[in-house]
């Protein structure tokens, strides 16, 4: 199998010939027709909700084509609220699923009427003192602990993660809460990362749907909705298969007919928060090759670098590269793909297997549509790119201009003698 741009090499200059390299591209048709996807494969509840975690793309002319498909917003800071609410995402559109949250942010989110995911008990005192009362729904984030398993397979390590509250808290948060007038109830989780199995939301629910029966027979709580939050994953790699949503979906009603239905919990929301599964694949980082070094390795550099692109630095994450224009060449060089800052871990490729690169190539590193462009940043002086979207009719357009100097030196603007120098160097 292999992985296919998508667009082409023609497109892509006429682009780079508007908008420098490097740029973030995504792809309008693809965002449209994933949202669609997901919307079908939850139609059978009701209240279904996908609130998409902004962190991954915070871009409001791309979350606004999700808002179309019903799409709310998930947010943990207060920025991430600001620009929720400036495309029109306030009360139970937004979702705050926050940790270690500053006191002032719940008031902003509760100011904006969003639902409050809290993600520990004490929280319940901090946002009571600070808005005075509770709000009358409220959702709670849980921690099993533990090692997350799908059959035996572990899936990730909820007992070392700082999320969410221990079983016995969340009993207790929910009669707190009761107690304290709360009159409907949320319950969200977060147990394992870029899954690429169509098993885990289904296993998720499980855990989550037990849980809800428990906690409503305990404590009496009016459970309104299921959060399955994020984790959904895209296959980076070539070789993988693709989540099927539509699979996911019906594995959840399942769990759901099984589960909540005997239970009389049969009105219960899902609620989700994707954010990698809606647009990570439906984006890609475009960048030229400007260099190229022969040494006890072979390089090649590009014009791109870590501070675009974090994850391979980072986490060491797999992203494909297709040399565009030689897409049905064999792969019969070996390069590390480098960008240019002072850290021998900002490397988009290692050993990588690509046919014979010649300075001015253009590569389209894959899958950076969520996670990507987000996680920028300024070292060794870089600028963030711009990001454009394709759209559906092939125009394009600009959706965030690239950084300049004087956004980089722009918190300098209160030395204004040492800011105009700078400026003008
Ligand atoms: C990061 C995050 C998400 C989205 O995760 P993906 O892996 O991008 O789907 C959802 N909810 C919360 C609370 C998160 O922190």
């Amino acid at each position: 199998m292999t992985k296919q741009p998508f667009t082409t090499k023609e497109k892509l200059e006429e682009i780079a010939a508007q908008f420098p390299t490097p740029f973030h591209l995504y792809d309008e048709a693809g965002i449209r027709r994933n949202a669609q996807a997901l919307k079908d494969a939850f139609a059978w509840n009701k209240g279904f909700k996908e609130y998409f975690a902004v962190k991954a793309t915070p871009n409001p002319f791309l979350i606004k084509i999700l808002r179309e498909y019903g799409c709310g917003c998930d947010c943990s800071s207060k920025t991430e609220l600001m620009l929720s609410k400036a495309v029109g995402a306030v009360g139970e559109d937004v979702m705050f699923s926050s940790n270690d949250t500053p006191a002032e942010e719940f008031q902003y989110a509760a100011d904006m009427g969003a639902i409050i995911n809290l993600d520990d008990i004490t929280h319940i005192e901090v946002l009571e003192k600070t808005l005075g009362r509770l709000p009358e729904r409220i959702c709670c984030r849980y921690n099993p602990g533990g090692e997350f398993k799908i059959t035996t397979d572990i899936m990730d390590n909820p007992g070392e993660a700082k999320y969410g509250m221990t079983t016995e808290q969340i009993f207790d948060a929910f009669r707190i809460l009761k107690a304290k007038g709360v009159k409907e109830f949320g319950i969200h989780a977060f147990l394992a990362s870029n899954t690429v199995t169509n098993a885990y939301y289904p296993v998720l629910a499980g855990v989550l749907f037990d849980l809800a029966v428990r906690l409503q027979k305990e404590t009496g709580a009016n459970i309104r909705f299921i959060n399955l939050s994020g984790g959904v994953g895209i296959p980076y790699r070539p070789d993988q298969e693709p989540n099927d949503i539509a699979e996911i979906g019906k594995g959840v009603k399942e769990v759901y007919d099984r589960i909540l239905v005997p239970a009389g919990m049969g009105d219960v929301s899902i609620f989700t928060e994707l954010g990698r599964f809606m647009i990570g694949p439906y984006g890609a980082l475009v960048t030229r090759v400007i260099n190229e070094k022969h040494t006890y390795k072979e390089y090649i550099g590009v014009d791109a670098c870590a501070a675009n692109l974090m994850r391979p630095a980072m986490y060491g994450a797999y992203h494909h590269i297709t040399v565009m224009g030689k897409e049905n060449e064999p792969a019969t060089c070996t390069y590390d793909v480098t960008g240019s800052l002072c850290e021998n871990n900002d490397k988009f490729a290692v050993d990588r297997a690509l046919p014979k690169i010649d300075i001015g190539d253009l590569l389209y590193i894959h899958d950076t549509g969520a996670h990507g462009f987000s996680m920028g940043y300024n070292y060794n002086g870089k600028l963030r790119s711009a990001e454009i979207l394709l759209k559906e009719n092939g125009d394009f357009e600009m959706i965030r201009r690239a950084e300049t100097p004087k956004d980089y030196f722009a918190t300098f603007d209160c030395f204004p003698a040492f800011y105009e120098k700078v400026l003008n160097a």
